[in-house]
């Protein structure tokens, strides 16, 4: 079976068709400035050259029709309409409904509106996503994957915040976590590499692209994560601060005359390794060059970034007991051996030991702990598309 796999933004919208079969990609792409000036899809079909095609999208209705057009026209098309036989959504946030995928349904779309406030810059844009294309495809089954469902099996102790209860009954307020299909993926996928049953390990998973987050998994079940109600908690990540203490909103608002959305937008915009290297930049390529160029910004925002991601690798550690897996995933987490070497380096109390020769890879799965190491330390490429067209595939087929 073709599945299409749809990633929705508010204006953006990227796609994959992926076969079940053969888990190959069969073409991918994006349509950027939805609704805006300027709007284009570029998208490449496998073993071909990348095509753009800059052309008017109101809104994702057209977006939408514009994907079908790029996979089925005579000229560069990869299939047939008929042949598309499942859309797998990316859907950000499932609150406490969903603890894994379903078919999307009238009621299921009602429920996915119902968790919107929890995430208005999201779960707005997956809907329309999921209307567009049945729009287009009226009949073909449609799957809806929560980026928050792994993370559905903490704990009461973990997903809990120091709040008065009645914000948690009232209004859902609680750590959900995200990146969750990402942690679930990487986390099965390591234990597969490992030769072991996921039920015998204890494992951290850190997935750490521009935004970042860090789950602990025992037993093949997530048991704390570092996002929270929203993606702006945990790690310091490109441009979101991550763990804050609260009250730094009301005094900046204070000091500065600005509302609490200008706050907000300063927390999850302009903070992160981009704010603390003084805007050098928030990818961790140029921070890597200023470090070694003697930048002082990049030098504070790398130290910074590592040490919360090692100070999370400790409580995670504390929280299950030992630990016998640390995955690192996404693009800093994949591509970045300077990363991953400064963290590593600090993670012999737990007896990780990490092998330098090892560590030099690139975007590849890969053993990068020494064979005395106490913890086997990995590097595991997060591959979120695959895993939405698998679960797909799994209730469609
Ligand atoms: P997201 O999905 O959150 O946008 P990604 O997982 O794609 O993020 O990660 C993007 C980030 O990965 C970039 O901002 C950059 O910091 C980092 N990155 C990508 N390639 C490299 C590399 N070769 N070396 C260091 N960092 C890299």
């Amino acid at each position: 079976m073709k599945i299409l796999v749809i990633n929705c933004g508010s204006s953006s919208l990227k796609f994959q068709l992926i076969d079940s079969e053969s888990e190959q990609v069969i073409c991918k792409g994006l349509c950027e400035r939805i609704g805006i000036d300027g709007s284009q899809i570029v998208y490449t079909p496998a073993g071909k050259d990348k095509i753009t095609n800059v052309t008017p999208m109101p809104d994702h209705n057209r977006a939408i029709e514009l994907v079908i057009e790029a996979l089925t026209n005579k000229e560069n098309g990869v299939v047939s309409l008929e042949e598309i036989g499942a859309v797998g959504h990316r859907i950000v946030h499932g609150g406490e409904k969903f603890t894994k995928s379903v078919i999307i349904t009238d009621e299921v779309i009602k429920a996915i509106e119902d968790v919107s406030d929890l995430a208005p810059l999201h779960n707005p844009a997956n809907l329309i996503g999921i209307r567009a294309c049945q729009k287009a495809m009226p009949g073909v089954p449609m799957v809806a994957v929560f980026d928050t469902a792994f993370h559905q099996t903490m704990p009461e102790n973990a997903y809990l915040y120091g709040l008065h209860y009645s914000y948690y009954e009232k209004y859902g307020i609680r750590r959900y976590g995200f990146h969750g299909t990402s942690h679930s993926y990487v986390s099965k996928r390591a234990a597969e590499i490992l030769g072991k049953d996921g039920k015998d390990l204890k494992m951290i998973v850190c997935h750490l692209g521009n935004g970042a987050s860090i789950s602990a998994v025992d037993g093949g079940k997530c048991v704390d994560t570092s996002m929270g109600l929203t993606p702006l908690e945990g790690l310091i990540m490109g441009t979101r601060t991550g763990d804050i203490d609260p009250s730094v909103v009301e005094f900046i608002m204070k000091k500065e005359n600005l509302s609490v959305s200008d706050v907000t937008n300063i927390l999850n915009k302009k903070s992160g390794v981009f704010g603390l290297s003084d805007e050098l930049s928030s990818d961790f390529r140029d921070l890597e060059q200023g470090y070694n160029n003697g930048h002082a910004g990049a030098k504070r925002a790398v130290d910074a970034f590592v040490y919360r991601v090692v100070k999370y690798i400790g409580a995670y550690t504390a929280a299950m007991g030992s630990v016998d897996a640390i995955c690192f995933t996404a693009g800093v987490g994949e591509n970045s051996g300077f990363v991953r070497k400064l963290i590593c380096d600090k993670l012999g109390f737990v007896g990780a030991s990490l092998d330098v020769e090892a560590n030099k890879v690139r975007g590849e799965e890969k053993i990068i702990s020494t064979s005395d190491s106490k913890v086997t330390l990995m590097v595991v490429p997060t591959n979120e598309e695959l895993a939405i067209a698998r679960d797909t595939y799994a209730l469609c087929k």
